[in-house]
């Protein structure tokens, strides 16, 4: 659980950039804040799109519910089945049968 995707860091950093962007426009004009907002978005669609693996639009193996974004997505490394980010922790539990005192992988 403890490393971060790639996808996860530029989305959250886009939506940042975005979000800097959008609060500056009024104080710096839209000609200094349009490259940092454009920016702002290549990130956030990086972040949804380009981590490499497609769990979007798959349902988790743990709850069932369709994974709606690719940086809330967990492959399982176990079953290469996607799970949301919050699920994967209890889906190894519940699927794997990790053992509470097993280290991880
Ligand atoms: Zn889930
Ligand atoms: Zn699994």
């Amino acid at each position: 659980m403890g490393d971060k995707k790639p996808g996860t860091v530029a989305f959250y950093s886009g939506l940042a950039l975005l979000g800097a962007g959008l609060l500056a426009t009024p104080l710096v004009g839209l000609l200094m804040t349009t490259p940092i907002v454009l920016i702002g978005l290549a990130l956030l669609l990086y972040g949804l799109t380009g981590t490499g693996r497609k769990a979007t639009g798959r349902p988790c193996a743990c709850c069932g519910v369709r994974i709606q974004f690719e940086h809330d997505a967990e492959i399982c490394d176990r079953c290469s089945k996607p799970v949301h980010g919050r699920c994967a922790t209890e889906h190894k539990a519940a699927a794997h049968k990790l053992e509470p005192g097993q280290p991880f992988r």
